[in-house]
């Protein structure tokens, strides 16, 4: 009843309204003064006429100090009663404006659903049903049912009273299945009612000796906190009784997970364990759905969310915890628009709420480890559970061996005694997406830029060799730096077919093909993940997914095919994201059994990192890629931001940030570097051209990017077609 549309119930009177600044939802970095009743407040949507079109915006406050002689045109429709927007968000979009230096309009729209951006009145909106046993079926022992599927269900039913549409899903349970309980009169579709969910007082888990310790030094916390734990130690475990406790102080919770494929298994697991049902926040779902769990979190009607990276900007009521797992991964990244960071944005708010926060990983991001090293943030290690088996490790040299498809002889010879034997056998395709570097044919040598001591990367359209430090390149054939043969190729590469190859080659095996192809949804994902899990002997061949989420417990063997590849990327964060990978596919395999294999296929088996990883675990090597970075001045140790500019034509591109470059005069302790391509320099039709700017303390950076903003808006000439951008603390470069 509170979402009317007011502007047609009580057209104004000119003369009483008073003047607004309204965040006007366009990429533009200032909010625009419009006049309107008196008595909106902050956080109010409002529908604006804006240039030709109309708008949704944001009251950002009242606009006091207004000349007298502007002409000030009338907010066109007030469509709530009251502000839509929580204070709280208010604050966190003023921030995100600030912090990333964006459009302050595009900072408070990214604060609403989708729903709600137009500025128009919004649906009222309905829970969705979910099922629930009748008094018949909770009489019913499972196994006198028909039908394995009904059983399960029931079974399930029995266990957590109600399951919802997303829960069945999740579960792998049809429609059909459920109506076939609620026709028999065994279940019934009922409206989820509006009463809070509560957890159970009590796991059906016990945590082991270890966990409970950690769980209470957590409890006990107050800056933000570090797990460190590897794949399967038991950390969703300790966050779930941790969750327990906060949502029975009636407080709410909000888990944040890289990647939609993964949730599913999640939210039941949650919900199951703590016996109640959960809520998800993703792109993935509906606008409708969406509104829904916003209003429900900001109404505190809903206790726990699980959601992927946009779910730190839903609006809690009472946020009582927020846990970020697998905080080192790249995809809590946003790659347009506002270029947050989930992970930070998560710290701001736990700050701003005074709410604990913890973030969890196998391999925690540099960046978190230094601040865990510099007392910033505490530190928890998890220990190996005692069930976890141990896996040997060890490289195959590429160069000593046939290679066909990607696959050395003795990786097949392996593959062959593990399939012959039953097994699960797993492949690790390391595809970036980026350029790769290039190798030598003749004699092995990386190639370096001519100019730089660093190494040049190949691009496609038009073939060329670029350095990503200085801007240099080469069409080419080119000699090569150390034996001037031109036999270069791009390292990591000649896996083509490699999914034929192996149907040939292991004819009656089954395969399953993890990746972005392949998956494309949960139900993709969720099918694949069951057949792997129910054992069977088989071959997983996987890009990056594979590293994400699930465990593979039946794997006893897994080969990365190209472990070089990302060795030799320009980008400073190579070693450290090869690092991760290559720990979280280990993580992946052999859980609960005794000698899991690792093989790592390399050109260059000499090198530090690989000879490392096979000694060392994660954090030993961190720490030392954390030496690194210190002695070369970059992050953690430095702070870096970019200006992005993209047009279908290089030479715009490029000279809308030469430009800038040339008119803009640096604070002191800011270097600039470039402007010059980006790796990947070219995407769907735009060339990516950027300009670095870094330096040791934050406040020069800010005031540097402040000045940049201001002096394209204000004074520059923007081409046709351009896109600009600000990206503080870039992970893509
Ligand atoms: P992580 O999140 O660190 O990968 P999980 O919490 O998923 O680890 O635990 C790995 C597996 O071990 C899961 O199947 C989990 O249910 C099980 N597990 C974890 N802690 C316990 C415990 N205290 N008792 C029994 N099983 C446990
Ligand atoms: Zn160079």
């Amino acid at each position: 009843k509170s979402y009317q549309n007011q502007s047609k119930a009580q057209p104004m009177d000119a003369s009483d309204c008073v003047p607004y600044a309204v965040a006007v939802f366009c990429p533009l970095h200032q909010t625009f003064t419009y006049t309107g009743p008196p008595g909106l407040a902050r956080g109010q949507r409002v529908r604006v006429a804006f240039g030709n079109r109309q708008a949704g915006g944001i009251i950002t406050g009242s606009a006091d100090s207004v000349p007298t002689n502007l002409r000030l045109k009338p907010i066109q429709q007030v469509p709530d009663t009251e502000p839509l927007l929580p204070e709280s968000l208010c604050a966190l979009a003023e921030w995100m404006a600030r912090y990333y230096h964006a459009p302050i309009g595009e900072a408070y729209e990214l604060c609403l659903p989708a729903a709600a951006r137009p500025g128009l009145a919004l649906p009222a909106t309905r829970s969705p049903h979910s099922l629930t046993l009748t008094e018949r079926g909770r009489a019913l022992a499972p196994d006198q049912l028909k039908g394995a599927k009904r059983q399960q269900l029931v079974r399930q039913l029995q266990q957590h009273s109600t399951l919802s549409r997303d829960e069945l899903k999740a579960l792998d349970i049809s429609k059909a299945s459920a109506d076939s309980l609620v026709r028999d009169e065994l279940a019934a579709w009922q409206q989820e009612s509006h009463v809070r969910p509560r957890p159970a007082p009590e796991s059906n888990l016990t945590l082991s000796a270890a966990q409970q310790s950690v769980l209470t030094e957590l409890q006990a916390g107050r800056a933000p906190q570090l797990l460190l734990g590897v794949t399967g130690s038991g950390k969703t475990e300790l966050y779930i009784e941790w969750c327990r406790q906060i949502l029975q102080q009636g407080r709410q919770c909000l888990i944040l997970l890289p990647e939609i494929g993964l949730t599913p298994q999640m939210v039941a697991r949650f919900s199951q364990r703590l016996g109640m049902p959960v809520e998800q926040l993703h792109s993935g779902m509906g606008d409708a759905a969406r509104l829904r769990v916003w209003r429900d979190l900001a109404a505190n009607k809903v206790p726990l969310v699980l959601g992927t990276r946009s779910s730190v900007l839903a609006p809690f009521a009472d946020l009582g915890l927020i846990i970020v797992d697998e905080e080192h991964d790249g995809s809590y990244k946003q790659q347009d628009g506002v270029r947050y960071h989930a992970r930070d944005v998560a710290l701001w708010r736990a700050h701003q709420a005074a709410c604990p926060i913890l973030l969890g990983s196998a391999t925690p991001a540099l960046e978190t480890l230094q601040n865990a090293v510099t007392g910033r943030y505490q530190r928890h290690d998890l220990p190996r559970r005692s069930d976890q088996g141990e896996v040997a490790r060890s490289l195959l040299d590429l160069n000593r061996h046939p290679v066909a498809h990607g696959l050395s002889a003795p990786l097949v010879e392996r593959m062959d005694d593990h399939l012959q034997h039953g097994r699960q056998v797993m492949l690790f395709l390391n595809r970036r997406g980026i350029a790769p570097s290039m190798i030598c044919e003749a004699c092995g040598t990386i190639q370096h830029c001519p100019n730089c001591s660093a190494y040049v990367t190949y691009h496609e359209n038009p073939a060329r060799l670029l350095c990503h430090h200085c801007g240099w390149s080469h069409r080419p054939p080119y000699p090569c730096e150390h034996c001037g043969e031109t036999r270069l190729v791009p390292l990591g590469l000649g896996t083509a077919g490699l999914e034929q190859y192996l149907q040939q080659r292991w004819p009656d095996t089954t395969i399953w093909r993890i990746d972005r192809d392949r998956i494309r949804n949960q139900d993709d994902w969720a099918r694949i993940n069951s057949e792997v899990q129910a054992g069977q002997s088989g071959i997983l061949l996987g890009t990056q997914m594979l590293a994400k989420g699930h465990d593979y417990p039946n794997v006893t063997l897994t080969g990365i095919l190209d472990a070089d590849s990302g060795l030799f990327s320009a980008d400073f964060r190579a070693f450290e994201r090869t690092a991760q990978l290559l720990t979280q596919v280990s993580g992946r395999a052999g859980r609960r059994r005794a000698r899991a294999e690792i093989l790592l296929q390399t050109r260059l088996p000499e090198h530090p990192l690989l000879n490392q990883f096979l000694r060392d675990d994660y954090s030993t090597l961190a720490q030392r890629l954390l030496d690194e970075r210190q002695q070369a001045d970059m992050p953690p140790f430095s702070h870096l931001a970019l200006l992005r500019a993209d047009h279908p034509e290089e030479e715009t591109a490029w000279g809308f940030l030469h430009e800038l470059s040339r008119i803009l005069a640096l604070p002191d302790g800011v270097q600039a570097v470039g402007p010059m391509p980006a790796m990947m320099s070219r995407r769907a039709g735009q060339y990516r051209m950027l300009w670095l700017l870094k330096a040791t303390r934050r406040a020069p950076l800010h005031q540097a990017l402040d000045s940049a903003v201001l002096t394209i808006a204000r004074g520059m000439k923007i081409p046709s077609r351009l896109s600009w951008g600000v990206d503080v603390d870039p992970i893509e470069f």
